[in-house]
């Protein structure tokens, strides 16, 4: 089975699913966005420019994110993973062609602009177990208002999930996703799903792939 790199606007679903294959199949998921928060919660010298950079919704500079991406690939040896949130441009998949064999496939999960700006403003994550819901798709909903279904705790939206700061985002992503694209459609990877289908239907497509 190949490891997947997920291509996608914020919030088209990348989590869920990534949460799905890892529940169902021996997958580790690699979200770059966890490891950087990770490593803000470790109170380096680096925590403070990640977490400023991170909150103006802008992207960490490449460097740091190659590092920290290098040592998690590392810590998980030859085990199957998800990537999810890397690369978010060019520079960042060429140094991946470099470390990675040739094994995967890329998904993108299609949304558009206002979906993913609705979807981020609607999602809300369990800041203890990190689970994360969404107000506005039925399926994803808390059973109980704002209260994680697993451990009871509020959830919270997530620091960088504000109007201005999600613009910024996903313009960000939309300037790089284009060549991100092409390029490996290029190299014969890309895989495009729908991202508005239910959730359960995306996970049956990229179960598909998985046989191939
Ligand atoms: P995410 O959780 O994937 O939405 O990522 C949250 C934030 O982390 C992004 O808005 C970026 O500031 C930063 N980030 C995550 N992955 C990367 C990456 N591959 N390169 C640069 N910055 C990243």
């Amino acid at each position: 089975m190949k490891n997947i790199i997920f291509i996608a606007l914020p919030a088209a679903g990348k989590g869920t699913q990534s949460k799905m294959l890892v529940d169902k199949y021996d997958f580790i998921h690699i979200s770059t966005g966890d490891l950087l928060r990770n490593a803000i919660n470790a109170n380096t010298e680096l925590s403070l420019k990640i977490a400023e950079t991170i909150n103006k919704g802008n992207l960490v500079p490449d460097e740091i994110i190659n590092n920290l991406l290098v040592n998690k690939l590392k810590e998980i040896k030859n085990k199957r993973f998800i990537l999810d949130g890397y690369p978010r441009n060019l520079s960042q998949a060429h140094y991946l062609e470099k470390i990675l064999a040739d094994n995967y496939w890329v998904i993108n999960l299609k949304i558009d602009y206002q979906q993913a700006i609705d979807r981020i403003i609607n999602r809300r994550i369990c800041p203890k177990c990190n689970r994360v819901y969404n107000l506005s798709i039925n399926a994803l909903k808390p059973k109980k208002d704002n209260i994680c279904d697993i451990c009871q705790h509020e959830l919270v939206a997530r620091k960088d999930d504000n109007l201005e700061v999600v613009k910024k985002r996903i313009a960000n992503t939309i300037e790089n996703i284009q060549e991100l694209l092409d390029y490996y459609q290029k190299n014969g990877k890309l895989k495009t799903i729908n991202g508005n289908d239910d959730y359960n239907k995306i996970f049956y497509k990229i179960e598909k792939l998985l046989e191939e």
